[in-house]
């Protein structure tokens, strides 16, 4: 069986960054925000960070690691050797991603009461109303691949046109500011076949035996949303107490479904 370690200068980093929090906590800054001492990691993988209320060497003294984190990263924290026979690692690389635009305008006055609008149209998707009095709002668009090489002005110029046809006080409201943002690597795309390149959480047979995996991007039942990142850490934690005598499930039953969702046909 093969099993995650803590390399020696990782251990030897995290050791002293274990002792830099343990002194903070001695004058009084525990667990506040100067307690949150963290180290890059020796090998460039990302940084570390001591969580609140846990301390670093209880962390390490751990017997298993659950691995947070998207699916771009998680190789940089398996060492390549073991994780060859590791099949949850094998479909990672074909795994595409799908971008997601944001688009933030400022308008010289109030243009928005409601706190978000769904589009019948596009453009935009959604609208959010992002200041107390509505003069900033949020445009979205999801799976927006065919925005990434329209330029900008180009676009913001689309966006402004629907927020002014849509909503009745952006009319002859003054646009101070406008920028879109495009989060290239924003999810997954859920396209078919794609449950069978995400892994399940817990170690298959002949896998890591101490590391389990969340995020979003493990198999959860779920596409990519906060609601499956938090199952995706449910199922882990799931797999971990499995390990031990206990039983039960932290797994939550998913809400009953609404009518939206009814009537297109997903069932009661
Ligand atoms: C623009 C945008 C809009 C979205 N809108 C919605 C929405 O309206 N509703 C919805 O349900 N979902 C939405 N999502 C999807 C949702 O945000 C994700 O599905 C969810 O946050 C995934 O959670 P996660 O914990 O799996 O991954 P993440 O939240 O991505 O967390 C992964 C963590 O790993 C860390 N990390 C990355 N690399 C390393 C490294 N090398 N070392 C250490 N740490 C590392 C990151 O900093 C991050 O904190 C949206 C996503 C985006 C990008």
């Amino acid at each position: 069986m093969t099993a995650i370690a803590i390399e020696t200068d990782l251990r030897a980093s995290l050791d002293e960054l274990a002792r830099a929090c343990r002194i903070l906590e001695m004058e009084g800054h525990g667990d506040m925000t100067l307690g949150h001492l963290s180290c890059r990691d020796p090998q460039q993988r990302g940084f570390w960070l001591k969580r609140n209320r846990i301390g670093l060497g209880e962390v390490l003294g751990a017997d298993v690691v659950i691995l947070a984190t998207n699916f771009h990263a998680v190789m940089r924290w398996v060492p390549a050797e073991i994780a060859r026979n590791d099949s949850r690692f094998a479909g990672l690389e074909k795994i595409q991603t799908t971008p997601i635009l944001g688009a933030h305008l400022w308008f010289d006055r109030p243009v928005m009461n409601e706190n978000h609008l769904a589009f019948l149209k596009g453009p935009l998707q959604w609208l959010f109303k992002k200041d107390a009095e509505g003069k900033a709002v949020h445009g979205v668009i999801s799976a927006a691949r065919a925005w990434v090489d329209i330029p900008r002005e180009e676009a913001l110029k689309q966006f402004e046109q629907q927020v002014r046809q849509t909503l009745a006080a952006a009319r002859d409201a003054k646009l101070l500011r406008g920028v879109i943002v495009i989060e290239k690597r924003a999810t997954f795309a859920p396209l078919p076949g794609v449950d069978r390149l995400r892994p399940p959480q817990a170690p298959p047979p002949g896998g890591i035996e101490n590391l389990f995996l969340a995020g979003d991007y493990t198999l959860s039942g779920w596409p990519a949303t906060m609601e499956g990142a938090v199952r995706s850490g449910y199922l882990a934690a799931d797999g971990v107490m499995a390990l031990g005598t206990a039983t039960g499930t932290f797994l939550v039953s998913d809400l009953p479904r609404q009518w939206p969702a009814r009537l297109i046909g997903f069932g009661k």
